[in-house]
């Protein structure tokens, strides 16, 4: 991925305790489009870090989905579970309004529906409000989980040469708004589900839920089985774990999986096939720009449903170059961008 960002703004007003970082990537296709994330990261030098990278993955997702929006994202430095937050959320949605457009938040990690109409309140940039297309049923997360479920059927087919899910061993790393879905479409199917999650309440649901077979978070990587899906935290694929794989797939819903641009090619270099994050994750974001356009739920799942043809042009192009999906992908989107 190519680095270059138009703006990256700090924040920080002490009277409320409010630190905040707003990073925009690129607005040449359209805004920025990217979520508000609420974290306590370890050093402000991590939060921005997590902010530009997320921001530029928000630019090639948008791209490479057709979508006529840029990248940027917004991060608050802090504990998502404690404190007021509605002094927090006003102060960023008064800079976003300053913005005038350039940027328009969302939900991500650690945000919900009434911070954003906090937000709400100051700038109209600002979307997954309450009664919105994205907050009605949770559709944003669904509309994920519909489609890592549809890449993870044409990544079958690419590895295996049909996108049947039945009996495959389908390893599901977070149990959270997505992962949960995902095991719902991919059950449907009859898939054998291997999961897990940090929170015990929500392991013990899939495994009720979905006959999962229920792993310890660290095992999970290791497990033998056709297709691994990160839906959890990012980074996941690291110098660390690469060499425990145990996959032939890796599809799933996480933003920036990679730890680094070179562990695509580490995982292209063992044979495994990697559906890039920001390819098969699009459903989120489709959701919000089919909203911002006018257009409703089922809109949504028409453009949400053209991922399988982005992710097999993906593996077309790959290995057509002999290159990793990772940079294939990367390729397309600069391309679209015109970096
Ligand atoms: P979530 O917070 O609802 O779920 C995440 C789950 O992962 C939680 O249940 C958490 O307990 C679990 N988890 C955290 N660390 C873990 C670990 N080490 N091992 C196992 N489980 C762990 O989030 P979500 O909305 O389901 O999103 C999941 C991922 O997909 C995130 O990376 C998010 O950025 C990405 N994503 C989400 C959307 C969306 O629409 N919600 C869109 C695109 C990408």
């Amino acid at each position: 991925m190519k680095q270059s960002y138009e703006q990256l703004i700090f924040l920080q007003d002490r009277s409320i305790g409010f630190k905040a970082i707003i990073a925009i990537h690129n607005t040449k296709l359209g805004p920025a489009l990217g979520g508000c994330r609420m974290w306590q990261y370890t050093s402000d030098e991590n939060a921005v870090l997590d902010a530009l990278r997320l921001a530029q993955g928000m630019t090639y997702k948008s791209a490479i989905s057709g979508l006529p929006y840029g990248g940027g994202k917004a991060v608050i430095l802090g504990n998502p579970s404690q404190g007021p937050r509605e002094l927090l959320f006003r102060a960023l949605g008064q800079k976003i309004h300053e913005l005038q457009g350039a940027y328009i938040t969302g939900m991500d990690l650690g945000t919900t529906v009434s911070d954003m109409d906090w937000v709400r309140l100051e700038t109209s940039f600002v979307t997954d409000i309450s009664g919105s297309l994205g907050a009605v049923s949770e559709l944003t997360a669904k509309m994920t989980a519909y489609g890592v479920y549809l890449g993870i059927k044409a990544s079958l087919k690419r590895a295996y040469g049909s996108e049947t899910v039945k009996n495959k061993i389908i390893a599901v790393q977070g149990l959270g708004k997505v992962g949960y879905q995902l095991c719902h479409f991919l059950k449907q199917d009859g898939a054998q589900l291997v999961v897990t999650d940090i929170n015990p309440k929500l392991l013990k649901k899939a495994v009720d839920d979905f006959g999962a077979s229920a792993r310890k978070p660290h095992d999970i990587i290791s497990v033998p089985c056709d297709v691994f899906s990160p839906c959890a935290l990012g980074g996941i694929l690291n110098d660390d774990t690469i060499g425990q794989l145990n996959c032939s797939i890796i599809a799933g819903a996480a933003n920036n999986q990679l730890a680094e641009s070179r562990h695509g090619e580490m995982i292209h270099g063992l044979g495994i096939l990697y559906a890039p994050d920001y390819v098969i994750n699009a459903g989120g974001i489709i959701v919000t720009s089919v909203e911002l356009d006018g257009g409703d739920a089922a809109a949504a799942q028409w453009k949400t449903e053209k991922i399988s043809n982005t992710l097999t042009n993906v593996f077309s192009k790959a290995d057509a170059q002999g290159i990793s999906t990772a940079e294939a992908a990367d390729q397309i989107a600069e391309q679209l961008i015109g970096s």
